[in-house]
């Protein structure tokens, strides 16, 4: 049979759907010449028939890529989990910024991840913890000592796990010809058509550049022009994407914020100076739990975390999970979950 390739598929999304290896995929398919090959919406792709299909992969398999496709298709599961969805607002692409929240507690706390686009795992991660942890509270069950009734009666998570869709997307993907944005993303990158190193948004803008949190010195330091990580924008605020995180921000109250991203294994937890002094023991029990190394800053403005607590004076947290060339292998979500689920966990109750 024929299948007509959609918008997000990878070889490994499209051999997992039909139960199949990517391996065969590859075989059966002639114009593709490795199993990590961008396939464009509308290609046709032959699928071969097996006798002996795969077993089908769970959506959080670190085989698999995780994108803005796959944490639509969990909205149904979290509604039914008694998770609140809500979509604080829409991408360049007009892709939809889901906030999950759980929780009955007075106490707000934000996580937040995919800002970057070739950080991906750090959303697959989030959308795993939100289900494992709406999971556990629904069957009362305690999760690694944590009992989650008593944690969630106290707080409130708020979680936006995807904050750049249009970017994963173009990570996972690539650009291809009828992509509105075509010109202008195969301009800032050179002409190149590969985008394992693009961090930015479809418009060339990093989200955690665009913050009015000494913006205007890193702007300074960084490209004068639209580029696939560092550029600040003309001003702070200008994207979407950010616009929606900046609004719910603004809209509760939250006690501290944690902004997952993929490099170096670190928790940063200053700002400037500007950061309360509950800030250091706080990181020092997240690293506790984490093998991460607490480092005070990175020495860079302009990020959510340097923005949140110079707007609120309380605690914010840049965890830098995985190490390596991002994107990390699909494989590095092993790494990444076990070392980072008690942390979630204890940045409920610290
Ligand atoms: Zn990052």
């Amino acid at each position: 049979m024929n299948y007509s390739v959609r918008q997000g598929d990878t070889v490994a999304k499209v051999a997992n759907a039909f139960q199949i290896r990517p391996f065969d995929l590859v075989l059966f398919n002639p114009r593709l010449t490795s199993e990590h090959e961008y396939i464009q919406p509308g290609m046709i792709l032959h699928i071969p028939n097996t006798q002996n299909p795969q077993q089908k992969l769970d959506l959080f398999d670190h085989r698999l890529e995780f994108g803005p496709n796959e944490l639509d298709e969990m909205i149904p599961t979290f509604k039914k989990l008694g998770v609140r969805v809500e979509v604080i607002g829409f991408s360049v692409m007009k892709k939809p910024i889901y906030a999950l929240s759980i929780g009955r507690g007075k106490k707000e706390i934000f996580y937040s991840g995919g800002w970057h686009a070739n950080e991906w795992h750090t959303s697959k991660f989030l959308t795993k913890f939100v289900y494992e942890l709406a999971t556990a509270y629904e069957s009362q069950n305690d999760w690694y000592g944590y009992n989650i009734v008593e944690v969630l009666e106290k707080i409130k998570l708020f979680v936006v796990p995807l904050v750049n869709p249009d970017g994963v997307e173009l990570v996972q993907q690539g650009i291809y010809s009828n992509h509105p944005y075509y010109d202008e993303v195969v301009r800032i990158n050179k002409g190149e058509t590969r985008f394992e190193h693009w961090s930015s948004n479809i418009r060339g803008v990093d989200l955690n550049h665009q913050w009015p949190a000494g913006w205007e010195i890193e702007a300074k330091e960084s490209p004068q022009t639209p580029w696939s990580r560092h550029y600040s924008g003309t001003e702070p605020l200008t994207e979407p994407e950010v616009k929606a995180v900046y609004r719910l921000s603004k809209r509760l109250a939250f006690a501290h914020v944690v902004a997952f991203h993929s490099q170096g294994q670190v928790i940063y937890w200053g700002y400037r100076g500007l950061e309360p002094e509950c800030s250091k023991q706080m990181v020092e029990r997240l690293a506790l739990v984490s093998s991460y190394l607490p480092v005070h800053t990175a020495d860079s403005d302009g990020g959510y975390k340097d923005w949140f607590i110079q707007e609120t004076g309380r605690p914010g947290f840049t965890v830098e999970v995985g190490i390596g060339t991002n994107p990390l292998p699909n494989k590095a979500f092993a790494e990444i979950w076990s070392n980072n689920v008690l942390l979630a966990l204890e940045g409920l109750v610290i």
